[in-house]
């Protein structure tokens, strides 16, 4: 993976710029020892490490907006983090960054459910958020599997979904408004607690943005009402090519469920090892939740299920209990940790036409067998969001190669049969030489001037999104492989 060279002329004023940082921010939120910098050295891409030259915690958007100006002043590339849980290697640090995490960030700052919008600051993790309302019926809709541990600073950078994103859409459908820090350190606006506000779409810009616009320190999202109930239905299949065509189908009956969920023999098997949910032994297992009224569940079951039984499933288990739709779901959402458990494994994140899954799973397998890599597949069937798991062995040399260039291949396709590159990882590193498969340089020039608009000097998050040798005339620094 090949990265800027750090800048040695920015190296050489490191103890300017800490002591600068230390004048704005209390002592404990400057971290420049190189031994404690190495806890944000990476994300969840953990096959690509190294530390910042210093990390700061700023507690309000005013610390943000001081430690920006500095940064602006001083030259020097900030990576905004959350929580460090990107997949996409969004966070990974360059050796002359300041690392900027708003986990400090975390309290609620407005509940207001008269108009179904809470206001936080953007270090809280997204679970919390739903922790804030629920106890008075409310949540937030988008689910990432991480979510317990995700912020929604990396959830708006990343514009992440989840699970149940199939009928409530992903972040940026969620999102009403943030506050932004620029480079330069000016704070400002962008939507609110109304609906879409005249003049340029910028909301939609900043969502999905992956730091590269600036620093997000606020957010009012929109919460909603939880529903009266919720079931989900288990199927279970011969062959993930059946699995795939009967997602087609339910999708194609215009029937929407909130979640289906897909996973392969190999995820079955960990995820029962780990999570013990009770799922059938079979080549693929699909999980569709529907919710409403005990009618409306019951409606929606009915012509799902017999969608699902035109195509001979070898298991058919509606969930009988509040507690066993717990535990199905425990399963499918500790997919990542229960195959973390088994193997090093680099987790793919490309989109397609829910009526290619048969075909790309199919392809998938065959890529398997060239690179001789074992692949677990487990996603979001419902909206084509796909997550081939590739395991590998990161301690046998050649491996991650081999890895990286299976992983290439399937996302190549992803984007040939009409689909894109990333669905809610976001590009990071891992996506960011496959650009130019998806995008024409014309489309990208337009992409990176927006850039230039908001960060002139390339300082934010610059050695990620856009291929280097595409952003090179852009950053100053010249590239070196590591
Ligand atoms: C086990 C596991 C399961 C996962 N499941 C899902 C899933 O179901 N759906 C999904 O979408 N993702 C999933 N992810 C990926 C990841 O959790 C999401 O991308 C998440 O939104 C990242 O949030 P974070 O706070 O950890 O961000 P980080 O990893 O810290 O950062 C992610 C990106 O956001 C930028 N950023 C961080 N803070 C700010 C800020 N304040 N302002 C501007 N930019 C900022 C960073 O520079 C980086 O580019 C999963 C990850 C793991 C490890």
């Amino acid at each position: 993976m090949e990265m800027p060279v750090p800048d040695s002329a920015v190296l050489a004023r490191k103890a300017r710029v800490v002591e600068r940082l230390r004048g704005v921010l209390p002592a404990d939120a400057v971290i420049d020892d190189p031994a404690e910098t190495r806890a944000y050295e990476c994300d969840a891409l953990t096959a690509y490490r190294c530390p910042p030259m210093v990390a700061v915690l700023p507690a309000t958007t005013e610390e943000v907006s001081d430690v920006l100006r500095i940064c602006h002043e001083e030259g020097v590339p900030v990576v905004p983090r959350g929580s460090g849980t990107s997949l996409a290697g969004g966070a990974l640090p360059t050796a002359d960054c300041v690392i900027l995490g708003v986990a400090r960030m975390n309290d609620v700052l407005d509940t207001d459910y008269d108009n179904r919008i809470i206001r936080v600051q953007t270090g809280r993790t997204n679970l919390s958020v739903t922790g804030a309302v629920e106890s008075d019926g409310f949540f937030y809709a988008p689910d990432p599997s991480s979510q317990l541990a995700c912020a929604i600073a990396g959830n708006i950078a990343m514009n992440s979904g989840g699970a149940h994103c199939l009928k409530y859409g992903v972040t940026t459908n969620n999102l009403m408004g943030v506050t932004l820090v620029q480079m330069d350190g000016t704070v400002v606006e962008i939507g609110g607690g109304h609906l879409d506000a005249g003049g340029l779409d910028l909301l939609g810009v900043i969502c999905g943005s992956e730091g590269q616009l600036g620093v997000v320190t606020e957010a009012t999202l929109r919460i909603l009402h939880k529903p009266e109930g919720a079931r989900p239905v288990l199927m279970g299949f011969d062959s993930a090519e059946v699995a795939g065509a009967c997602v087609a189908d339910i999708i194609k009956a215009g029937v929407l469920p909130v979640a289906i969920e897909f996973m392969d023999k190999m995820l079955i098997e960990v995820c029962e090892d780990f999570a013990k949910a009770d799922y059938p032994m079979c080549e693929a297992l699909l999980i569709v939740e529907v919710e409403g009224s005990e009618a409306e569940i019951n409606d929606q079951l009915a012509l799902i299920t017999a969608i699902a039984k035109r195509h001979n499933p070898v298991a058919l288990r509606e969930s009988a209990s509040a507690e066993e739709s717990l535990r199905i779901w425990a399963g499918r959402k500790a997919a990542f940790s229960a195959i973390g458990r088994v193997s090093d494994y680099m987790c793919l994140d490309g989109t397609i036409p829910v009526s290619e899954l048969p075909f790309v799973l199919r392809r998938i397998g065959e890529m398997s067998e060239k690179y001789g890599l074992p692949v677990g597949n487990v996603f979001h069937a419902g909206d084509g969001n796909m997550h081939p798991l590739i395991c590998y062995d990161a301690n046998k040399p050649g491996d991650l190669e081999i890895c990286e260039e299976f992983g290439a291949e399937v996302l190549k396709l992803c984007v040939e049969v009409g689909g894109c590159l990333t669905g809610e990882h976001g590009v990071g590193i891992e996506k960011r030489d496959l650009m130019t498969h998806q995008y024409a340089p014309a489309d990208l020039e337009a992409q990176m001037a927006v850039k230039d608009v908001f960060d002139a000097k390339w300082l934010l998050n610059p050695a990620k999104v856009f291929p280097l040798a595409v952003s090179e005339p852009r950053r100053s620094v010249p590239l070196a492989a590591e």
